[in-house]
């Protein structure tokens, strides 16, 4: 870059007013006759010279820092300018010096900032900052999986309706304190979200370097942080567990009421009537073991409940289960004139399992077989290998039936506690409506999968999937330790 006119002008103007008093003082010694005119003439151009050299080196070197300064706000990496003056070097240096510790420092900012923003983008739940204009100004990836992608630089309102919500952000922004509100997003899939809104000081961000704002701007301005978490689990299982001690104390209070009412009757009115108190005593029979099996479920789904997620270690020989249980309910089988056939190959592979619960498991299956069969049928238990696409390697054990079968509609509810296709049948049958919850909780401690396939008139097969793969690890594991 060539130097201006006006710049020109300005360092002539500087030279002259550094060689100006020298001059003058020259100028008036020859006045005064004291310096021949020669001489002080000589001098005064010595000075201007010299005073033109000062100004061509350091004008000069203030050129090269500027441009220098000038590339350093397009582009941090430049080597800094050659410079003719020892003082314009120091101060090139000086500049260098200050912006390479700019530039650590930025990269560490940068680095922090993204790191930051890798760690809010992890956070399961929707984060979001909302401006004082409450406009969307920053969410992380959460929030954009929730509310969409085209959220920011618009309204709270477009991706969050409720009402409780957005006033409650515009106290936040208004000065208000923090607030917790909680709402159900009812599309596309119900949820419930907890939102915790929270005032915040938020800096305006420098979008233009070499424009700064005006200190005005510069100021803080009222924000809102609004954090959402989705506590749809947790309100579910709060329904659950309602629900559950709603559905037992029902069923707890109907066998007690029945029992009361009979207590009352065989004190008074059938006080003397010996065939009344016969008759009573065994309804009061059948109630109090309805209770108890009540109770044993309950305690029996608890139990299974607790140790759920332990995987169980014991080498389980189901035929040999099967065998146990259908000796146990053959009496049953027989009342109704059903008979219980276990079809099976007798080189089948042990399980990994826990007995008692694969006993229950076979007990409640056959049990319901037998009660919802049709009397002077079969019910079949068949025990085979089988290949399964989620556990590998596994025993397929089913219980099939030749009852009246079960409506689709039903099927994917009948694991629910206290379920039930027809309630009163099944209180007839003395059923508690939690057998098969039972049997889906121990299902699922085996890490395997129960089924139901169903004819309606012509009964129904229930399929319990084991997997055995674990028992090759725990039987090499056993060899090692015994090698
Ligand atoms: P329950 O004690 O009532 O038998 P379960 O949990 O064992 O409770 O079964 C839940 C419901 O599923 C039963 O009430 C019944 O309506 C239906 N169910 C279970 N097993 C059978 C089956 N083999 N055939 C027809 N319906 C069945």
């Amino acid at each position: 870059m060539r130097p201006s006119t006006a710049m020109i002008g300005r360092f002539s103007a500087i030279a002259i007013l550094i060689a100006a008093p020298g001059a003058a003082t020259l100028l008036v010694l020859a006045g005064m006759g004291l310096l021949a005119t020669g001489p002080a003439l000589a001098g005064v151009l010595g000075l201007a010279a010299a005073a033109a050299l000062i100004v061509v080196f350091y004008g000069r070197d203030v050129v090269r820092i500027t441009r220098y300064l000038r590339r350093l706000d397009r582009d941090a990496d430049q080597p800094p300018p050659r410079l003719a003056t020892e003082l314009g070097h120091r101060f090139a240096g000086s500049i260098a010096v200050l912006q390479r510790r700019w530039r650590r420092r930025e990269r560490s900012l940068t680095a922090r900032l993204h790191s930051e923003a890798a760690i809010i983008d992890a956070i399961d739940g929707p984060i979001l900052l909302v401006d004082d204009g409450r406009t969307v100004t920053r969410a992380n990836d959460a929030a954009r999986r929730t509310f969409g992608d085209q959220m920011v630089g618009r309204d709270l309102a477009g991706a969050l309706r409720h009402p409780d919500v957005l006033a409650a952000v515009d106290r936040a922004l208004a000065g208000g304190g923090g607030e917790t509100i909680a709402f159900t997003r009812p599309v596309p899939v119900e949820r419930v979200f907890e939102a915790a809104i929270k005032p915040f000081a938020d800096l305006p961000a420098d979008t233009d370097a070499a424009a700064p704002a005006p200190p005005a701007d510069r100021t803080a301005r009222p924000a809102a942080l609004v954090t959402l978490h989705d506590i749809t689990a947790i309100k579910r299982s709060e329904q659950m567990r309602a629900d559950f001690v709603a559905n037992a104390s029902h069923e707890l209070r109907t066998p007690l009421s029945t029992l009361a009412g009979f207590i009352e009757t065989l004190r008074g009115p059938a006080r003397d009537d010996e065939e009344a108190q016969d008759r009573f005593l065994d309804i009061m029979h059948q109630q109090t073991g309805r209770m108890s099996r009540l109770v044993s479920d309950l305690l029996a789904l608890s139990d299974i409940e607790l140790d759920e997620h332990t995987p169980p270690t014991e080498l389980v020989d189901l035929p040999r289960v099967a065998d146990a249980v259908i000796g146990t309910l053959e009496i049953k089988a027989r009342d109704r004139r059903m008979t219980i056939r276990l079809d099976g190959p007798g080189d089948l592979p042990p399980v990994i399992g826990d007995s008692d619960q694969l006993t229950q498991v076979f007990q409640n299956l056959i049990d319901n077989a037998i009660n919802y069969g049709k009397p002077e049928t079969e019910v079949t238990v068949s025990l085979a290998p089988t290949q399964d696409p989620g556990a590998g390697r596994a025993v397929a054990v089913s219980v099939r039936d030749r009852g009246d079968g079960i409506a689709k509609r039903h099927l994917p509810r009948l694991t629910e506690r206290f379920y039930r296709v027809d309630p009163a049948r099944s209180r007839a049958l003395g059923g508690t409506g939690l057998g098969l919850a039972i049997v889906k909780h121990i299902v699922s401690r085996h890490r395997g999968r129960l089924t139901v396939d169903s004819t309606i008139g012509e009964g129904s097969t229930f399929t319990v999937i084991l997997p055995v793969r674990a028992v090759t690890a725990v039987a090499a594991g056993g060899a090692a330790r015994r090698g």
